[in-house]
């Protein structure tokens, strides 16, 4: 039972408001008026407002969406605060669940983040990251960082909220946790490593991605550990399900070819029959395995952080590509396509940095991607070998994801990034140096 005052004062809320600062830009599409669906009650805040984690439900072009909003009541009025994670209880509360591990999330100082997110991800205390999701759809999140607890591959978990849905789907309302201070992800440090490299710095510019290549076999092998399976019993998916992939790496070229125009377009358009040709080799692919991946697994997913001497890593963001479907990121995939999606981003890297500094030779970048590739390789089978796990990664697919990624990186700089085109086109004329540029 919602009580009617804090439904009065939610739903008179305009939409735009609901939403977190950054996002309102972005609600245009956003119309009608919210209808509160659910509260979860968090009680009364150090200065006496009522704290609360609602469910709001918004008409928008794209269909009804279901917004996470949480915040306080106050003077009557109800007003987002993100700072509510503080005053989470574990618990199960209707169809809300709490879980809260280590030393939960303390009260503190509330610090925006001040980077690109997709969700509403503040720090708390200096010490928790919270991330409140926009909507509230099923994610993969929650159960795969279950998983990596304990490994040292994630930052250490802090909070979960779940919310069942009324057709009884597991929607995360909340993730929160250690905030690992003065990291920065993978756009910052590799492409400032890669960079020091190429003008003749006395970096190591391989190890890094050798201690990545271990950490991701770590990754999977934690996924498949925590599904109790032995190795017999992994599932597979058969022809059907691959050609299926095929079919969707030949429509995403297919989409990239049609969207993209100019030169770029022209150079993809006379490599597109022999792009299609070496993604037509996942024909001869008749049963490849399956487990829960990272999803979205690229650069920018990797922080680091200095260590002593050193420095330590830490995989952030597992909700999946988003691009797909709530329900398609929950499907298990083959280990490849987070392989091919870091060694597509490693090639990334190195076009990026030659793009953005001015007068570089762009050789020794151009260089460094293979070895990089290859050590991050070599260091994935190597740590799926020496736990006799290497037939986890089916070789066979890489080359046709790699190649679907860079369709899908069109794709997205034809709408969201239009600069970014300058990236799939490096790559694949450089990959394809046989067609010319006719
Ligand atoms: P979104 O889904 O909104 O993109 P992410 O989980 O990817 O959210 O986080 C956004 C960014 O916040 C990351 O790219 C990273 O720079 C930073 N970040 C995420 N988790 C942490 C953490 N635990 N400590 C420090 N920074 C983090
Ligand atoms: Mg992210």
């Amino acid at each position: 039972m919602i009580d009617p005052q804090t439904r009065a004062a939610v739903e008179a809320v305009p939409v735009q408001a609901l939403l977190p600062p950054r996002a309102q830009a972005r609600a245009e599409t956003l119309d009608g008026r919210p209808a509160i669906m659910d509260v979860l009650d968090l009680g009364f805040d150090s200065v006496g407002s009522h704290a609360l984690v609602c469910v709001v439900g918004v008409s928008s072009s794209s269909g009804n969406r279901l917004l996470v909003v949480p915040g306080v009541m106050r003077d009557g009025r109800f007003m987002r605060d993100p700072s509510v994670a503080s005053l989470l209880h574990a618990g199960k509360f209707g169809s809300f669940t709490v879980s809260i591990m280590g030393e939960g999330i303390p009260v503190g100082s509330v610090q925006a983040l001040d980077v690109d997110q997709s969700n509403d991800s503040v720090i708390i205390d200096d010490a928790v990251m919270v991330k409140w999701q926009l909507d509230a759809v099923e994610s993969p999140a929650p159960q795969r960082l279950l998983s990596l607890a304990g490994t040292g591959l994630t930052p250490d978990l802090r909070a979960l909220v779940r919310w069942r849905s009324s057709d009884g789907t597991e929607c995360t309302v909340l993730t929160a946790a250690d905030y690992l201070a003065g990291a920065q992800d993978g756009w910052t440090w590799a492409v400032e490593l890669v960079r020091a490299h190429a003008l003749g710095g006395a970096v190591d510019a391989i190890e890094p991605f050798a201690v990545l290549g271990e950490m991701a076999a770590r990754m999977h092998l934690a996924f498949v550990a925590s599904d109790g399976s032995a190795s017999s019993a992994i599932e597979h998916w058969g022809r059907a399900a691959v050609a299926r992939v095929h079919a969707e790496c030949r429509a995403d070229l297919d989409e990239a070819v049609r969207l993209i125009d100019g030169e770029e377009g022209a150079r993809l358009r006379v490599r597109r029959d022999a792009i299609a040709a070496r993604m037509d080799s996942l024909a001869e692919v008749d049963s490849t395995p399956i487990i829960d991946i990272h999803g979205d697994f690229h650069i920018g997913q990797v922080l680091r952080l200095p260590d002593g001497t050193g420095y330590r890593y830490a995989f952030v963001d597992f909700d999946g590509n988003p691009v797909l479907s709530p329900e398609e990121r929950m499907r298990r995939q083959p280990a490849a396509r987070d392989v091919a999606g870091m060694l597509a981003s490693i090639d990334h890297v190195a076009r990026v940095v030659n793009f953005r500094t001015e007068g570089l030779d762009p050789r020794p970048a151009v260089i460094w991607i293979p070895h990089a590739q290859d050590a991050f390789l070599a260091a994935y089978q190597g740590a799926l070998a020496s736990v006799g796990q290497r037939s986890l990664l089916d070789e066979r697919l890489l080359q046709p994801l790699m190649l679907d990624q860079e369709c899908r990186e069109f794709v997205y700089s034809a709408r969201p990034l239009p600069h970014w085109r300058y990236v799939p086109d490096a790559v694949l004329t450089e990959m394809f140096p046989d067609e010319g540029d006719r």
